[in-house]
């Protein structure tokens, strides 16, 4: 049987930098990644993928804002959906390539995915996730009476929207996700954290404005799957505690114990690093076994342990 790794791959995997953010840099930088998922896939791993939506989803959204005296305004899980068909597209037909390319009999399936928030999650009554352009005050303010928004400041560089950014409890495809994997499939799901919905009279499900951090909906996927790893690829090869400082350390191994304590000390970037680290504590503390956060290009070789930075049980 083969070992089964669950991947979330970040948001600037696919938009590098600001002056390579059109659709073709991004098939260019998927390819990229997918290049080096492929590696693991050849390695004799099954793999289900995940991926951030950062970027992308405030594109959409920028054109729905710039196009509002024609057309309809995007709801926020609409465009969620949207970026999970066109990152799911691209993953697809980049990995496809590199099966072709290395003579794998293997099928890849991106399948939407709605993420089951609590309505009483406290993060509704305290917006704090950045979305969409930077306005003056009196835009801001304008549509925040038209669309029922939350805007704030944001450090000094204008205002922006805020929404509500809940914690995931339940992912609604998971049978499908669980099933396909199973049978082989590479899975490509929880794009963008998924899309928050939660649930009314008779268990229907409604889309709510609001994200979720794909570092949490993969950690409760490499959970539900029973993964054998959970791999968070980022843009830094290991996690370091006193981040930015001139005695900053990388880590190699970090134990669940330690992992919790330093989260408690603060080495962690709200935002950043310590939602990724949260998920491995939440990961490791349900049972898992091994989680691993890298850099793409170094995938393979933390997977052979000779780089990353490695979470185990205490
Ligand atoms: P992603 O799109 O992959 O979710 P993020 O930008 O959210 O990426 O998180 C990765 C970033 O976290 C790194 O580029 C780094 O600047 C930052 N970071 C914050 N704290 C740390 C830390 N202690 N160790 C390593 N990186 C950190
Ligand atoms: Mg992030």
């Amino acid at each position: 049987m083969s070992k089964l790794a669950v991947i979330a791959i970040g948001g600037n995997a696919l938009v590098t930098d600001k002056n390579h953010k059109t659709v073709d840099d991004q098939f260019h930088a998927a390819s990229i990644a997918m290049n080096y998922v492929a590696d693991i896939i050849e390695m004799g791993w099954d793999v289900v993928i995940t991926h951030g939506n950062g970027p992308q989803v405030g594109y959409i959204l920028r054109r729905s804002e710039l196009a509002l005296h024609e057309l309809h305004p995007v709801p926020m899980d609409y465009a969620g959906a949207d970026t999970q068909g066109a990152i799911g597209y691209m993953f697809q037909k980049a990995l496809g390539n590199e099966f072709i390319k290395r003579d794998l009999e293997r099928h890849v399936v991106t399948i939407v995915t709605q993420v089951r928030v609590n309505r009483t999650d406290p993060a509704f009554s305290n917006p704090t996730k950045p979305i969409g352009s930077f306005m003056t005050r009196e835009v801001a303010e304008a549509r925040a009476t038209e669309h029922n928004w939350t805007v704030h400041e944001d450090s000094g560089r204008g205002w922006r929207r805020v929404v509500p950014s809940p914690m995931p409890v339940e992912l609604i495809e998971m049978h499908t996700i669980h099933t396909l994997s199973q049978l082989g499939f590479v899975v490509i799901t929880c794009g963008g954290g998924g899309i928050p919905v939660v649930e009314q009279k008779e268990g229907h499900l409604r889309g709510v404005e609001a994200v979720i951090d794909k570092d949490f909906s993969s950690g409760l996927l490499a959970h539900n799957l029973d993964a054998d790893l959970f791999v968070i690829s980022t843009d830094v090869k290991k996690v370091a505690i006193n981040f930015g400082k001139p005695y900053q350390k990388w880590v190699d191994t970090i134990r669940l114990s330690e992992a919790r304590q330093l989260y408690a000390e603060g080495h962690f970037a709200t935002g950043s690093m310590a939602p990724k680290v949260w998920a491995m504590i939440k990961f490791i503390e349900a049972g898992g076994k091994r989680g691993l956060i890298t850099d793409p290009q170094n995938l393979s070789r933390a997977l052979r342990c000779e780089t990353g930075t490695h979470f185990i049980p205490d």
